[in-house]
């Protein structure tokens, strides 16, 4: 478990109704306790109403205990993943850390400072900019300046569910958004949501057929169109009545909710382009780091290395490489090369990676090797899967 999965489940459980405000307890007060009163009220006999009273509110009780301890085991983990992936004191570790200082050198200051910069300014908190511009004698370029202004405005017009924005831009960047290598689908994704979030059935077909049918040859489009003609969550043409209030809540609690996750998607997914259409980073770099030392661990090891091995291996600014390897999250493993397993050789434009059925990569010479004697197919040199030569895909690093 890490730190995110741990918010994650804690989360979870403030929306489940075992352990939020609409839970048991309301329910005793809002309809036993009314029940009984007026039961009571109208003749029935006291002693039988109240010892079932009695019985719903120790069941109450049970349910109340059981959330509880969900909660307390939940908001135990965070704790328990916090404490694990910062380390302990901080002060002391950076007095550890001090000699040689850390940044001493005009080219460390310059390069720290270019780089909050940056994610100052990929942020758009132009106040900050300008104050760190007045600091140092950096500044931040005008041309960027403009392109990051247009990016947050974009980012927050998605988020607020106005996509008009975002298409428009992949407009005016058709051609580079449809060239290969990597022709991207944001496009088809934006129109998808703006489709889905038509109600109208037959406004949401004469929409698709408008935007959406030069996505068909690589896109699900056709599905998708029939598919609103089935989706339990467009309207019904005869809604049927409600007959448990709680039900239909949730289910609206739901749709919000995947509502709001298809956005946050959209906003990576848009992130992403501006940022290879303009060859920005696709990370905010400090971001990066900053992220790899706290959560990703990475400071925490050094600082049990220096603490366990300090006095075999000296000071630990003195270190040339890390004394033992740190496990980084799969999405901060970056690989610029790829070297084929097979032949050791590293992988050219003319000898590109190629993934097979498995998910096992080699370099093409190696796959073209084991296709020998007019075979079709190879079988994969590291599991037993086969692959044919028509679906091993090539790979871009
Ligand atoms: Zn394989």
């Amino acid at each position: 478990m890490d730190i995110t999965t741990a918010l994650g489940a804690l989360e979870s459980l403030s929306s489940s109704t075992s352990t939020s405000s609409s839970g048991p307890l309301n329910a005793l007060i809002d309809n036993q306790f009314n029940r009984a009163k007026s039961r009571i009220i109208a003749g029935e006999d006291p002693k039988l109403v109240i010892a079932e009273l009695q019985k719903s509110v120790k069941n109450c009780k049970k349910d109340v205990e059981k959330g509880l301890k969900s909660w307390y085991g939940a908001l135990g983990n965070v704790g328990k993943e916090v404490d694990k992936a910062f380390p302990p004191n901080l002060a002391a570790i950076s007095e550890a850390y001090s000699d040689p200082p850390l940044f001493s050198d005009p080219e460390a200051i310059r390069a720290l400072d270019e780089v909050i910069l940056e994610s100052l300014g990929r942020r758009g908190i132009w106040e900050a900019v300008e104050a760190m511009e007045e600091e140092t004698s950096l500044s931040y370029p005008s041309s960027k300046r403009s392109l990051s202004t247009e990016l947050q405005y974009i980012l927050t017009s998605i988020s607020s569910s106005d996509l008009q924005p975002a298409l428009n831009w992949c407009e005016s960047n058709s051609s580079f958004l449809s060239s290969p290598p990597h022709p991207s689908s944001l496009p088809y994704y934006l129109h998808k949501a703006v489709f889905r979030s038509i109600k109208n059935r037959q406004e949401a077909i004469v929409y698709a057929r408008k935007n959406m049918m030069q996505y068909v040859p690589t896109q699900p489009v056709l599905k998708l169109i029939t598919s609103c003609l089935y989706d339990p969550t467009t309207p019904p043409l005869h809604p049927p009545k409600s007959t448990n209030g709680d039900i239909a809540m949730s289910n609206q609690e739901a749709e919000e909710k995947e509502r709001k996750d298809e956005l946050e998607e959209l906003r990576k997914m848009f992130q992403n382009e501006f940022c290879r259409r303009y060859q920005w980073s696709k990370e905010d770099p400090l971001e990066v780091v900053t992220e790899l030392g706290s959560r990703g661990g990475t400071l925490d090891k050094i600082e049990k290395a220096r603490r366990v091995m300090g006095e075999h291996l000296g000071n630990v600014r003195k270190w040339d490489e890390l004394p033992m390897e740190v496990p980084l999250p799969t999405s901060r493993r970056y690989h610029s090369v790829f070297v084929c397993p097979v032949s050791k050789e590293q992988a050219t434009e003319s000898n590109p990676p190629k993934m097979l059925t498995c998910g096992h990569v080699i370099a093409e010479e190696s796959f073209n090797r084991l296709l020998k004697g007019g075979r079709r197919s190879i079988k994969c040199p590291y599991c037993p899967m086969e692959t044919s030569q028509s679906v091993a895909q090539r790979l871009y690093f």
